[in-house]
């Protein structure tokens, strides 16, 4: 009997067309960008919180153009709100974040694939998730801050921005902090101003980050898991420095190389 061979089909992933609902500043060279999805999109478009959506768009040049963008909403407000948010900074003469912050409006139609990546957290009650972010890196972090607080678990965040005004998700970092109390323990380094103490004032370096340590602010040891996000060199000199201090599980995702 003959026996017929399949190859094996991959399940490649598919371009769709989704819709601005809403575009709404978030600091001088920032937005929040919403998606509205369609019922029938849904099951496409389900998400772990830390996961990106890959968008694609002819420039004025008429060359193509393709950008990841991290979800900052959670897989909850999806299924109840029908939508997806983003935070997109803009990058001096940056093609993507140019035309979102200056351009993209309400009824704007993007195509877009369904969410990608291997940087996002199984959201469990009983766990305490860390994390140490830079600028917009914080847009996956807010959207596994929020499932993760919203489940009862505990996180620790450590946000670098350069001043307060250029902070992204800073009144929902505040709503999150008023509604989970102390099972939320945020602490921002501010670069260029004030930050929550002495210690975190200035740069984020590695020897910042192992005084702030030493000084009992968190054990990276009674973290379960880390999520490092942002520039190239913050994350790996973060990520030595967790390690050698005990940090067991440490995931990364890096903007720019
Ligand atoms: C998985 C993943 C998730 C991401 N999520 C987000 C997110 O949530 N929010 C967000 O704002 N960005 C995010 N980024 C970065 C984003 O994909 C783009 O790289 C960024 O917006 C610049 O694209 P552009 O087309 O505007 O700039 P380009 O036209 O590509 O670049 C313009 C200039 O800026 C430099 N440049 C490119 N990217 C950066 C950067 N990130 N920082 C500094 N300089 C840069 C280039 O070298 C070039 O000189 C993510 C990247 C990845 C890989």
């Amino acid at each position: 009997m003959a026996v017929e061979l399949k190859k094996p089909r991959k399940n490649r992933p598919v371009w769709h067309k989704l819709t601005v609902s809403r575009v709404r500043s978030l600091t001088e060279d920032a937005v929040e960008v919403t998606l509205a999805v369609p019922e029938e999109l849904r099951p496409a478009f389900d998400f772990k919180p830390g996961q990106h959506l890959t968008f694609q768009r002819v420039g004025s040049d008429g060359s193509e153009v393709r950008r990841s963008y991290s979800l900052a909403s959670t897989p909850r407000e999806l299924a109840e709100h029908g939508t997806l948010r983003l935070g997109i900074r803009s990058i001096p003469k940056g093609s993507f974040s140019g035309y979102a912050n200056r351009q993209l409006l309400p009824g704007d139609v993007l195509e877009v694939l369904p969410p990608l990546g291997h940087f996002w957290a199984e959201i469990r009650s009983d766990r305490h998730y860390g994390s140490v972010v830079a600028g917009s890196g914080i847009t996956p972090i807010i959207g596994i801050a929020t499932a993760a607080l919203e489940a009862g678990a505990t996180v620790t965040l450590l946000y670098s921005n350069r001043t307060e005004e250029s902070t992204m998700f800073a009144a929902e970092l505040r709503d999150l902090r008023r509604d989970h109390g102390e099972r939320f323990r945020l602490h921002h380094i501010r670069t260029r101003a004030t930050g929550d103490s002495p210690l975190l004032t200035g740069r984020l370096t590695p020897e910042r980050l192992r005084e702030v340590l030493a000084a009992g602010l968190v054990d990276p040891r009674d973290v379960d898991e880390w999520f490092l996000c942002g520039p190239y060199e913050m994350v790996i000199g973060v990520k030595d420095v967790l390690e050698a201090a005990g940090a067991q599980r440490v995931r990364t995702e890096l903007y720019t190389v």
